[in-house]
């Protein structure tokens, strides 16, 4: 077993703290990284003080993880010691079920083993990239460009693949008009990589002070959403929308802006359902769907897309001593736009 350091919630209510525990050791199909930085997602707020049940506590939070392999096991041919890798939201699957099968893996119908607040297939809970090193099986791993720095690399591994998977799915891209509800982490990566998919995109969001990063981002238009009558002015003009709210909000006025046969992308995963109206949906024939992350084979895909286009995360980088505050920061709207947790401050 190996001695390992992190930060940990020890209840729902409770500070991230510093707390020791020990990784598996190397097995012939693992590798060993050494944790450079893990970004801070929503939800891992979310999950750190139990706002969706069922979280396992000591929880080491963190899946936008990105390292390099230290030790390679004895059967592992797709790394090599010192190559820079990635790990994303999960660390295994059942590899059997139609989803695994079909690289669906995030849909696993026996659930797959999440990176955190996970158990792992002996039963021991799993922890997160808020921590020095992690041993990861080789097939749930993504190898990160070398032109991408590792810091802006980290956060594409969950808010980067959480936009680009709905977006090939529900083929977004060039002639598309797409508004990008709030501007946060994956708001913001939404905006990169519509553009880069050659949309026309429009951000809607609740903070005026954003509107400049917005355009900076790409973004042709921004629109308050606190703004008098604004859903009545943008009815029926986008043909998708990507909805990241955080925050409980009701999906009807998002729907409105639809055109006929348009889709409402939901990834936001606020802690009270989203409330919807049967004729916001049949009047013209709209889609609302959902979307959870995205698999190996288009995690890797992304990365690669990403390096192809040079884009990374807008990132605050900050030493780990500074979670708590930054969590605060999260839920306020004040980051550009990703925190991102630089490991070494554990040593
Ligand atoms: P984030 O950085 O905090 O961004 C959320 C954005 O929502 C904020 O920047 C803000 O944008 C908007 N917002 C927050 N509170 C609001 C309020 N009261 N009213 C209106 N807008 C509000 O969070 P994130 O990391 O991007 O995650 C966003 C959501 O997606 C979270 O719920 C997270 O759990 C979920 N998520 C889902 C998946 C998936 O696979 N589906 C993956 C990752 C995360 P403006 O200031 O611009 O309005
Ligand atoms: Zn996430
Ligand atoms: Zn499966």
């Amino acid at each position: 077993m190996l001695p390992t350091k992190g930060y940990a919630a020890m209840d729902a209510g409770a500070k991230l703290q510093p707390f020791s525990f020990e990784r598996r050791s190397v097995g012939p199909k693992d590798v060993l990284l050494q944790i450079q930085y893990c970004g801070i997602c929503h939800s891992d707020i979310h999950q750190a003080r139990d706002e969706w049940g069922g979280a396992i506590f000591p929880m080491v939070p963190g899946h936008e993880i990105v390292g390099t392999a230290l030790q390679v096991g004895s059967d592992v041919t797709s790394v090599r010691e010192g190559d820079p890798v990635g790990v994303g939201c999960f660390v295994d699957s059942c590899r059997t079920c139609d989803a695994c099968k079909q690289d669906l893996e995030q849909y696993c119908e026996e659930g797959m083993i999440l990176s955190y607040n996970g158990r792992d297939k002996n039963g021991e809970p799993t922890y997160g990239g808020y921590s020095q090193q992690m041993v990861v099986d080789e097939r749930y791993l993504l190898r990160i460009p070398k032109n991408l720095p590792p810091e802006g690399a980290a956060p594409l591994l969950c808010a980067g693949i959480t936009v680009y998977s709905p977006f090939r799915h529900w083929k977004v891209g060039k002639g598309h008009k797409l508004a990008v509800v709030g501007l946060g982490g994956l708001g913001h990566m939404g905006v990169k990589i519509g553009r880069a998919l050659g949309t026309d995109v429009t951000v809607l969001s609740h903070s005026e002070h954003k509107k400049s990063d917005a355009q900076r981002l790409g973004a042709s238009d921004f629109v308050l959403s606190t703004e008098e009558g604004i859903f009545s002015k943008l009815a029926n003009r986008f043909d998708f929308i990507l909805d990241t709210v955080s925050a409980p909000h009701t999906a009807d006025d998002h729907l409105g802006m639809l055109k006929t046969d348009g889709t409402l992308i939901l990834v936001g995963a606020p802690n009270v359902p989203t409330t919807v109206g049967a004729f916001s949906l049949i009047a013209k024939r709209r889609r609302m769907v959902g979307s959870l992350i995205g698999g190996l084979k288009e995690t890797q895909e992304m990365l690669d897309f990403c390096s192809k286009h040079g884009i990374t995360s807008d990132v605050e980088v900050i030493p780990i001593h500074q979670v708590n505050e930054a969590y605060e920061r999260v839920i306020n709207g004040d980051v550009r736009f990703r925190f991102v947790i630089d490991l070494e401050s554990l040593s």
